[in-house]
């Protein structure tokens, strides 16, 4: 389903990067799809895939306005001739914006709902009443992260990935992460970058791997000082690194996940946190189809494919 491999993988070239005798690759899963992040494809293709083995006609599942997540599913469910339903925090704002415009186009009916009730959204009542509105759905968690999400995304790296050192990747859910750091060949390490503020999101990495059972060859390490703010929040210094990254590299960034990642890795660099003979593949995992929305929330210009 909408995945071609192999996925590319492109090597950068930079004075730092010799300086410090350290490979930096990216792959490029932002290439999958123009517009879906591409990780979001790994999470869904077994769901799809088991919906339609249980023969049911329509995904449903939750997002915010602005999400990488709901767009995705629009995306597959209407490649697969899925129904689809996003259930979405906060109320209807006309014209709707960028993300949810598209994900309508692609036949994504939309069920707003406010923050209260979208807090308890994963209760049996409120799935039941669901269940009454919208009939025999396949159930997609927000943010898409389950069982054979993480099946997906073990799927990310490949046989030639095996001689990267490191392997790093935006956590959000971290069902990506999980997927990603249970996949990896002996020795070598997943780095996490943390999109939200706080650090319990070692805890929930650490559940998330008991829940599934999720063992490695390799270990991890999570960042957690590039939110920037918190999730979806950004300081100037970011995006100022995203459009030198697109100068430098040819490769437009996310503000929410990507953008905070390679910020990181390539502090780390400067801070000989990774040593001489690295060899480090940063996953962009796309989501490129928000920075539209960014800008008409904040005015703020990002680079894009088209500029
Ligand atoms: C959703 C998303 C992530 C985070 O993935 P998780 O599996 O939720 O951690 C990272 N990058 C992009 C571009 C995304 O859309």
């Amino acid at each position: 389903m909408l995945i071609q491999n192999p996925v590319p993988v492109q090597s950068l070239t930079h004075t730092l990067l010799a300086e410090k005798a350290i490979q930096l690759s990216v792959k490029r899963l932002d290439l999958v799809h123009s517009d879906v992040s591409g990780n979001k494809f790994f999470k869904l293709k077994y769901n799809v895939e088991k919906a339609i083995h249980e023969e049911k006609s329509t995904l449903l599942t939750f997002g915010g306005a602005f999400s990488n997540h709901i767009y995705a599913t629009a995306e597959a469910a209407n490649a697969e001739k899925l129904l689809s339903i996003g259930i979405i925090r906060g109320e209807r704002t006309e014209p709707l914006n960028a993300t949810l415009a598209r994900a309508e186009q692609l036949g994504m009916q939309f069920h707003f709902i406010d923050r209260k009730s979208y807090r308890n959204k994963m209760e049996h009542e409120f799935l039941d009443s669901l269940k009454d509105k919208f009939g025999n759905f396949y159930l997609i968690p927000e943010g898409g992260t389950n069982e054979l999400a993480i099946k997906g995304t073990q799927e990310i790296l490949d046989l030639e990935d095996e001689q990267f050192t490191h392997v790093c990747s935006s956590i959000g859910t971290g069902g990506t992460f999980a997927g990603l750091y249970s996949s990896l060949a002996n020795s070598q390490k997943a780095l996490g970058f943390s999109s939200l503020k706080g650090d319990f999101i070692h805890q929930e990495i650490t559940d998330l791997l008991q829940q599934h059972k999720l063992s490695s060859l390799g270990s991890y390490e999570i960042f957690t000082q590039y939110h920037f703010g918190g999730y979806a929040k950004y300081k100037k210094e970011l995006i100022d690194f995203m459009w030198w990254f697109y100068e430098s590299f040819d490769i437009v960034l996310d503000p929410i996940y990507t953008g905070k990642m390679a910020f990181g890795i390539w502090d780390l660099i400067q801070k000989d946190h990774f040593p001489s003979g690295s060899k480090i593949v940063m996953i962009h995992s796309g989501g490129l189809q928000g920075n539209a929305g960014f800008t008409e929330r904040t005015g703020i210009k990002l680079p894009s494919l088209s500029a």
